[in-house]
């Protein structure tokens, strides 16, 4: 077979004669049928995509005068007849004299096809779909295929090609009343789930739901408004119509201006391109762009659920209406696939393969391009109407550090539309939040100290404390967090973030004044075995800080840097070996709180294991981190106490 192909390669020009396609390979249609059987399905959307080009053509014309007099109501039909084993795609478009579908169909369709095979030789990763196959895709599913035509040209008469699947072919002069071409595929044995209604349905909905012509398929009952009733009067029976089934809507969102459009358009076109989804979008964004290159299309922000890899809705790509895919890596920046809409351009390359889309220098602009649409509308929504904007901030706020960490242009963006949460849900941007904190919140070495908490409810007494002081502490709750907060250290010059619990509350943001130790060094060096006693030293490092005495007599801390590390590697990104690494906490004691001179003074070695045990587990317990028989046992000690 493989040499079949190749031989069949290199013929470069299909030559016709009389009646034969004249290629060295015997018989090429297997080998393609074969290759192709992946994306089978495409063939109906080349054909629709065909007859609808044939009448955007005829009107062309007419509008040029060229097609002279009245064309009428143009559309296409999709019929179905399972008794003959036959699927017809009928228009009513410019339709093609005997010639034409020698030149057309014959020679140029099936050259499409060589190039196919040829570009198959260098394993374009399987988006056959986009080879452009056109008109020769028929014979993925047919035996059989049939172009019954007549052309829009006065005098014309009506031609028949009939050709079985092998390079002979039968042209013939045959009556045709009307304007328009036939295309009738017999479908053979293994394809004829494609004469099935539902099949039929599926894969016109996929790809031909936005085609700019009528795509009819069958009828359907529709029932007509009750007219009105006089009282006494009994309402008669709903009167039923039968009308045409039009698949498709001709004139979607995307290519309509946006001046033309309200809210309550776009949430219904949603609903059209998702018709299973059930939440409305946060707010869109409408693409229209006709220089360097032509792009139009609708994006819209979702609401996030929060498995984000379960993602069913996907941007969908067109060309001129047509669907082409739904994979648009590569062409929309990493951070928006997670938004919803459409894409419409015919400058993407489609019929090349993936990498190759990828180093493209269109696709490249179109990328960054979309890039700063999204950026410009989210500053506009943050500018205009800043209540609204935070209120779907918690919605939104993922994409958006997403990007923002992703895509230097962005993030420079960002700076006008990245809000700040506070844990009173306060809303800041950046120099707003730099501005408030700024006297308060500088360390001795002239830093600002940016205080978060990733868990209010948790973090709470540690909280309290900041804001016994005057601090404010933010909400960073996302995975990107720790990301986030390295990046912007890098940008921002003098700032640093400390998670609330990275260490007690006056190294925190350290000032220069020091509090003097009640303790003496022996004293704790006598205290501190005392300490590791009770606690797992692999876990916990015990050490003693001067702290202030209303401060609670042992804390826990953990150190943001090593935090941090161990979270990115989570999320994936810079870390090294971290997120490998076992949980580590110091454990940190007041050496002037009344407590812990209590502990050292007593001289029962029993009790005052008890004391230090007890101590220690009320500052796991108030972290969170006090389980299991630890608890347990914590309980049941603490009822011992104060029976
Ligand atoms: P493409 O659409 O990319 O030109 P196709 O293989 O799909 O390639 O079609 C080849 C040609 O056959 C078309 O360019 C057109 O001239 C002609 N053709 C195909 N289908 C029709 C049709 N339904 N009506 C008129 N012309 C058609
Ligand atoms: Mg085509």
């Amino acid at each position: 077979m493989a040499l079949q192909l190749i031989s069949w390669c290199q013929t470069k020009y299909l030559k016709m004669a009389q009646g034969n396609i004249n290629v060295q390979a015997e018989n090429i249609f297997p080998i393609i049928k074969q290759f192709l059987y992946s994306d089978q399905e495409i063939f109906l959307r080349e054909l629709v995509s065909n007859a609808v080009d044939a009448c955007k053509k005829l009107q062309a014309l007419s509008s040029m005068g060229e097609a002279k007099g009245d064309i009428g109501e143009l559309q296409v039909e999709v019929i179905a007849d399972k008794k003959a084993k036959t699927l017809t795609i009928r228009d009513n478009g410019l339709g093609m004299t005997g010639e034409e579908i020698e030149k057309y169909i014959a020679q140029i369709a099936f050259s499409g096809a060589e190039e196919f095979v040829q570009k198959y030789e260098d394993k374009a990763d399987g988006i056959i779909g986009h080879f452009g196959l056109g008109f020769f895709s028929a014979f993925m599913v047919a035996d059989k295929v049939e172009v019954y035509s007549k052309s829009y040209q006065k005098g014309a008469s009506g031609a028949r090609w009939i050709c079985e699947g092998s390079t002979d072919y039968e042209l013939t002069e045959e009556e045709k009343e009307t304007r328009g071409t036939d295309i009738v595929l017999h479908i053979s044995k293994d394809s004829k789930d494609y004469l099935e209604e539902h099949k039929i349905s599926e894969l016109l909905s996929k790809y031909c739901k936005f085609l700019p012509v009528d795509v009819k398929f069958g009828t359907k009952e529709e029932t007509l408004p009750a007219p009105e009733v006089k009282e006494g009067e009994e309402a008669p029976e709903p009167e039923k119509i039968t009308v045409d089934n039009i698949i498709n809507n001709s004139s979607p969102a995307w290519t309509k201006a946006p001046a033309d459009l309200k809210d309550e358009d776009y949430k219904s076109f949603y609903r059209e391109l998702y018709p299973m989804s059930f939440e409305e979008p946060l707010f869109h964004i409408h693409l229209n762009v006709d220089y360097p290159f032509n792009l139009t299309g609708v994006l819209y922000f979702p609401k996030l659920s929060h498995n984000m890899e379960v993602q069913k809705n996907k941007i969908q790509l067109y060309c001129n209406q047509v669907f082409v895919t739904d994979q648009v890596e590569g062409i929309v920046p990493d951070f928006l696939t997670l938004l919803h809409g459409v894409i419409d351009s015919p400058d993407i390359p489609l019929n090349v393969s993936r990498s190759y889309l990828q180093s493209d220098q269109n696709v490249k602009k179109i990328s960054s391009h979309i890039t700063k649409k999204v950026a410009d509308k989210l500053k506009q929504l943050a500018t205009k109407d800043r209540e609204e904007f935070q209120k779907k901030w918690d919605d939104i706020k993922v994409f958006i550090e997403f990007g923002l960490l992703s895509d230097e242009k962005f993030a420079e963006k960002a700076k006008k539309f990245m809000l700040y949460k506070n844990v009173k849900e306060e809303f800041f941007l950046i120099d707003e939040y730099l501005e408030k904190i700024k006297v308060t919140q500088e360390n001795k070495d002239k830093k600002t100290v940016i205080l978060y908490t990733h868990d209010a409810e948790a973090h709470h007494s540690a909280i309290a404390k900041a804001e016994e002081r005057g601090y404010d502490v933010l909400v960073m709750d996302t995975a990107l967090s720790s990301h986030l907060a390295n990046k912007l250290e890098q940008d921002l010059t003098d700032v640093t973030f400390a998670r609330i619990d990275s260490d007690t509350i006056d190294k925190l943001i350290a000032k220069d004044e020091e509090i003097p130790s009640k303790l003496s060094k022996e004293e704790e060096e006598k205290l501190k075995p005392v300490i590791e006693g009770v606690v797992n030293t692999q876990t916990y490092t015990v050490q003693f800080e001067s702290l202030s005495e209303q401060d609670a007599p042992i804390q826990i801390t953990q150190s943001e840097f090593m935090r941090r590390m161990v979270e990115m590697q989570r999320v994936g990104g810079q870390g090294g070996m971290m997120g490998n690494f076992p949980e580590s906490y110091n454990l940190v004691v007041n050496s002037n709180h009344p407590l812990v001179g209590k502990i050292l003074k007593e001289d029962d070695s029993e009790t005052q294991q008890k004391l230090a045990k007890q101590a220690a587990d009320l500052a796991l317990l108030s972290v969170g981190l006090l389980k299991g028989k630890e608890l347990t046992d914590f309980v049941n000690r603490s009822i011992e106490i104060i029976e």
